[in-house]
């Protein structure tokens, strides 16, 4: 059976480079991928699911071949059944490794038409992620190599009274 659709799911709050590597990445393996960017119960987001597609859509202009969706509910329901579809995925250092196979063989149990694929980043993102963006920011660093540029800008106006307790 054919693959319909290639799925790059996360939180992204927000997009870094680091996601924006592995986007490229898929996209020279698949025609098309949409991006979906997820709820997550264990966190407590910093943007709306509304402001990171946004920020997600203004990150790749020009590039026709993603389509950027918000997405509430369980992930493997996002796929209708039968519906051959891949989940991609980064890995970045073996501390990702544990919770990404356990979500893979899940998926898989709760949907086996869904596979996953992990791609590794340009090691200059191996350490980078959307909660040490979020906390660098926060205390003035500067980040601005590891983000586009949409979300420096983004990031100032968030924080641009200070930072809320
Ligand atoms: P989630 O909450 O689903 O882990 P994230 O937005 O943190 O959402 O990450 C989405 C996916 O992108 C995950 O597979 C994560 O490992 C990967 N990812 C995050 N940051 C990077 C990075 N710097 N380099 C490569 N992959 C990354």
């Amino acid at each position: 059976m054919k693959v319909k659709r290639v799925i790059y799911p996360g939180t992204f709050d927000p997009i870094t480079n680091g996601h924006l590597d592995i986007l490229n990445r898929a996209l020279t393996l698949f025609q098309n991928v949409e991006v979906l960017v997820c709820e997550n119960p264990s966190k407590s987001p910093l943007f709306t699911l509304e402001e990171r597609k946004r920020l997600i859509e203004e990150s790749m202009k020009g590039i026709a071949r993603i389509k950027v969706s918000v997405y509430r509910g369980l992930l493997v329901d996002a796929v209708k059944k039968g519906e051959k579809a891949i989940f991609i995925r980064g890995l970045r250092v073996v501390s990702d490794f544990e919770y990404e196979l356990q979500m893979a063989i899940m998926n898989r149990k709760l949907n086996p038409d869904i596979e996953t694929v992990f791609l590794m980043p340009n090691e200059q993102y191996i350490f980078l992620s959307s909660s040490m963006v979020r906390d660098i920011v926060k205390f003035k660093g500067d980040i601005s190599r590891f983000i586009p540029r949409v979300v420096r800008l983004a990031l100032k106006e968030k924080f641009k009274d200070g930072v809320k307790p």
